[in-house]
């Protein structure tokens, strides 16, 4: 597997897992076991989607020394703020049965993210994580947190898939040294992406699956991904992709895909920023 170099020097996988909607603990234990049987090394996880607890128990009964793993949380937006934040490290410490996490990122871009980069920032000075960032940050809040912050955030996690390529956001992130991370990397297999023929012509070629294309795509731009399956065929689909790579003219025609719009969520529509200021992490 291919690991990339952080901004502070921490080696990140490019390949991860993640657990969005398996809330079950007993579905997500067995599933980040099943995942780190296939060979994934990160695991992204975060306080509100309640199964933390799950993580940390399959981290636990693995065997695989922590230092071999790599373990995201993330601080919801009733977190935000130096005290909550700080608060909030300690409670998904716990929950995960460890002592220091990888990497630790501010989920959303609401509320008082100033406050809780603060307590980030000497979080990360203490040792208690060893790199911070942010998740949906667009350009223009990036820039602003960069210029303000004595520590630029490692990674920002954003939605990026074939559909929502973040052109954009990806050149300004390699100018500011922040390395980007795709959440919904499959798009949720949204708009048939499993079965669109311009994905499935190119899997073809190479005898794979329209998944294991689009997530290769990824790695060749450079870009961390974490699909998510409960299924652990479908991991170990996922995580063959190392053994093809897409040329030129594929990239370019995977490149043709791209609306240059959210697919999966769209901040910027008023709905979506109150349902999210309602959802709550579950302690
Ligand atoms: P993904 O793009 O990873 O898609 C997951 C869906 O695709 C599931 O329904 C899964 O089904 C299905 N799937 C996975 N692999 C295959 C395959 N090979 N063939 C067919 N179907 C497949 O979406 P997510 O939203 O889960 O994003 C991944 C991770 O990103 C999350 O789990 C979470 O950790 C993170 N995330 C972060 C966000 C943020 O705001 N920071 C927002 C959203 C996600 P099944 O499980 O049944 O196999």
């Amino acid at each position: 597997m291919d690991y990339v170099t952080l901004n502070n020097g921490v080696q990140m996988p490019m390949q991860g897992f993640g657990v969005f909607q398996v809330s079950d603990a007993f579905m997500c234990e067995q599933a980040v076991s099943d995942a780190i049987k296939v060979g994934y090394r990160l695991i992204d996880t975060a306080s509100v989607y309640g199964n933390e607890r799950a993580v940390g128990a399959a981290v636990q009964k693995s065997g695989i020394p922590r230092q071999n793993l790599f373990i995201t949380t993330k601080a919801w937006i009733s977190e935000m703020g130096y005290k909550q934040t700080m608060q909030a490290f300690k409670d998904s410490l716990i929950r995960l049965g460890m002592d220091y996490i990888d990497l630790y990122l501010i989920h959303m871009p609401f509320n008082d993210y100033y406050g809780a980069w603060r307590a980030m920032e000497e979080l990360y000075a203490s040792g208690h994580v060893r790199a911070i960032g942010v998740c949906n940050f667009e350009p223009d809040r990036l820039i602003d947190l960069c210029l303000n912050v004595k520590t630029v955030p490692a990674v920002n996690q954003i939605e990026v898939h074939p559909y929502t390529q973040q052109i954009e956001a990806m050149k300004i992130m390699q100018s500011l040294g922040v390395q980007m991370e795709a959440w919904g990397p499959l798009a949720e297999g949204m708009n048939g992406l499993f079965t669109t023929p311009l994905l499935t012509a190119i899997g073809h070629k190479y005898g794979k699956s329209a998944a294991q294309v689009v997530l290769r795509w990824h790695q060749q731009r450079g870009t961390v991904a974490i699909p998510k399956s409960v299924h652990k065929e479908r991991m170990e689909e996922n995580f063959a992709i190392n053994d093809f790579v897409l040329s030129q003219e594929d990239m370019e025609t995977i490149a043709t895909m791209d609306t240059a719009h959210p697919t999966i969520l769209d901040l910027h529509a008023p709905a979506e920023v109150e349902r999210l200021y309602h959802i709550k992490p579950i302690s």
